[in-house]
């Protein structure tokens, strides 16, 4: 296999806090091993436009601490067609770059896996998304950052909720996975988590608000954005008719979740992805996504990370459970990796 010599960046998909530490390490990483650097901005769009530029190391001097990605992101239509994906494969041509690293998640390792097939691209790819929902590794990166500033906003709802007697419905993110909804609902104390990977949880928030044991006390109920029952406020809505008896409100925390500076594990955690990508591509590898098992570093194929799912925890579950979060029945049973 040719030896690779000149090495693309991008980060696609969402943003996600610590994107920018891992474009560091692999920038800086790739330089200190006799390669060249290449940033593609705003991920797929910007290969297919051609918007690359040569990086060396004071072009990532300064952006670990920030959130964010200084490469920007975007979502591409164009990347889904074969046609789009021979344009962005000539775009990198012409700068002779033969491996891109991809920072992002699922959507964005689909795209690369698809390229890596149809051409002799080189492929590695970060795992960059906040839902902490790839298959093949623990952890990735933006979640602990994520997890902290749901609980710190939790804990502040949490404050009036409890002044006020009041049953919040928090909405927090996860499309397809409900890791920060339970996890969050683990470190707040929450009494009610629902999550995507869970049908007919109506009754479960119906059966909680019917058994609560005080009416005067204050509730919350968290949300996870791709709940198969619909977004916090159609939830509210539909159950605020059957129990007048309680000051129900609801709460979105929105975009303010995927912003701030990357925790310290973000951080960490990004870099040694970083610099085993570029070790990655040193060792000849190619279609692999780095990952994060066990406190280690592990490689797996870009093949399976976008055909698997990945489910909780069964621990974390357990844990919840065990302190007198009120889960949903089956859970257990269902969701053992
Ligand atoms: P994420 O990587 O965070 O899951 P998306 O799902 O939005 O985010 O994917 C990011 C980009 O990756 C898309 O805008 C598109 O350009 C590319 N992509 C996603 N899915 C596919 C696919 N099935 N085929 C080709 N490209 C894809």
């Amino acid at each position: 296999m040719r030896k690779i010599k000149r090495v693309g960046v991008l980060t696609s998909g969402g943003d996600a806090p610590g994107m920018n530490a891992a474009i560091r390490a692999v920038t800086r990483a790739g330089i200190n091993n006799g390669m060249e650097v290449f940033g593609i901005r705003m991920g797929y769009q910007g290969m297919i436009e051609g918007e690359i530029f040569r990086m060396d190391s004071q072009h990532v001097s300064g952006i670990i601490q920030t959130g964010g990605t200084f490469l920007q992101t975007a979502r591409c239509k164009e990347f889904y067609t074969p046609e789009g994906r021979q344009i962005a494969y000539e775009q990198l041509k012409k700068h002779n770059i033969d491996a891109v690293v991809v920072i992002g998640g699922d959507g964005s390792f689909t795209g690369a896996n698809l390229m890596a097939h149809e051409t002799d691209m080189v492929f590695i790819g970060i795992p960059g998304t906040i839902d902490n929902d790839l298959y093949g590794t623990d952890y990735t990166i933006g979640y602990d950052t994520a997890l902290n500033t749901v609980v710190q906003a939790v804990d502040k709802i949490r404050d009036t909720a409890s002044s006020h007697n009041r049953i919040f419905f928090v909405e927090v993110m996860g499309r397809e996975a409900g890791f920060i909804a339970i996890n969050s609902c683990i470190a707040c104390g929450a009494e009610v988590a629902i999550i995507p990977e869970e049908h007919n949880q109506l009754e479960k928030v119906r059966k909680f608000l019917n058994e609560r044991a005080s009416k005067n006390k204050s509730s919350i109920i968290l949300v996870a954005e791709g709940s198969k029952e619909g977004s916090a406020m159609e939830i509210a809505d539909m159950i605020k008719p059957e129990f007048p008896q309680f000051d129900i409100r609801v709460s979105i925390l929105g975009h303010m979740q995927r912003g701030g500076s990357p925790s310290a594990k973000d951080r960490i955690t990004a870099s040694l992805m970083g610099v085993a990508a570029i070790e990655a591509l040193l060792d000849n590898q190619k279609s692999l996504m780095i990952g994060w098992m066990n406190e280690k570093i592990v490689h797996v194929p870009l093949s399976k990370t976008v055909k698997m799912h990945k489910t909780i925890p069964h621990d974390y579950v357990e844990l919840a459970e065990s302190i007198g979060t009120f889960l949903p029945k089956g859970i257990k049973k269902n969701h053992i990796n």
